[in-house]
């Protein structure tokens, strides 16, 4: 745990906000400057830099993001219309919280990343 990361604070309720979803692994937040009418934030309990850091170790809290990102879609009713996973890295994608997530957006018909 990192005092000065804002998800961490998150988790361990320094700072208020809305928990959607949260188990043994990961947590599920809504985004507080949301680019689509769905915004959501996947993210691991346990903090977690970059993806330079991933070990086999993680796999399992990696898979349960996933599967967090996957039900909440169905819940807010946007699995069949669709939605994007994003992770950012580093300061070329903008990463502004240096604590791994998934960022789930939706609700809306999405740019063209290509
Ligand atoms: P990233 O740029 O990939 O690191 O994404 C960080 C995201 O966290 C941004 O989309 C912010 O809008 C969002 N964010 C920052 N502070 C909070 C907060 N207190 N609660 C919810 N989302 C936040
Ligand atoms: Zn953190």
């Amino acid at each position: 745990m990192s005092v000065e990361c804002i998800f961490c604070n998150i988790k361990n309720k320094q700072i208020p906000s809305d928990i959607l979803f949260e188990d043994d692994y990961c947590f599920v937040i809504n985004d507080i400057n949301p680019v689509a009418p769905v915004h959501l934030l996947v993210v691991p309990n346990n903090h977690f830099t970059y993806l330079d850091n991933l070990t086999d170790d993680f796999a399992p809290v990696i898979f349960k993001m996933f599967e967090a990102a996957k039900n909440m879609a169905f819940s807010k009713g946007v699995s069949e219309s669709g939605y994007r996973l994003v992770i950012n890295q580093k300061s070329d994608a903008g990463q502004e919280i240096p604590h791994l997530h998934l960022h789930l957006t939706a609700g809306t018909k999405l740019k063209s990343l290509g």
